[in-house]
């Protein structure tokens, strides 16, 4: 039988595993058609959450964002990139309002 670790020291080892792998909610399949994100150009698609810009790649014509950390900065993007508009997906450089 090993034996078992202190209990406050397992605590806290917990505590800093919760705090420190937190994924961003903004993750699966993204609405964009695949033709229409390889002709546009930018390949960076920003999270509407975080603000996380993250390339993604088309596999069977499925644009999927795999579950990430979530970004710790909130600064603003400004490369071309695809960004979650009003009228949906869309492709934008600069910050965004
Ligand atoms: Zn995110």
């Amino acid at each position: 039988m090993p034996t078992p670790e202190p209990l406050p020291r397992k605590l806290l080892e917990d505590f800093k595993t919760m705090t420190t792998t937190s994924k961003c909610s903004f993750s699966g399949v993204l609405e964009i058609s695949a033709q229409r994100f390889l002709d546009s150009g930018p390949q960076g698609v920003e999270c509407p959450d975080c603000r996380a810009l993250r390339a993604i790649t088309p596999r069977n014509s499925i644009l999927r964002y795999s579950p990430y950390d979530r970004r710790k900065t909130r600064t603003p993007q400004t490369e071309p990139r695809w960004a979650q508009g009003e009228a949906g997906w869309e492709v934008i450089s600069g910050a965004k309002k």
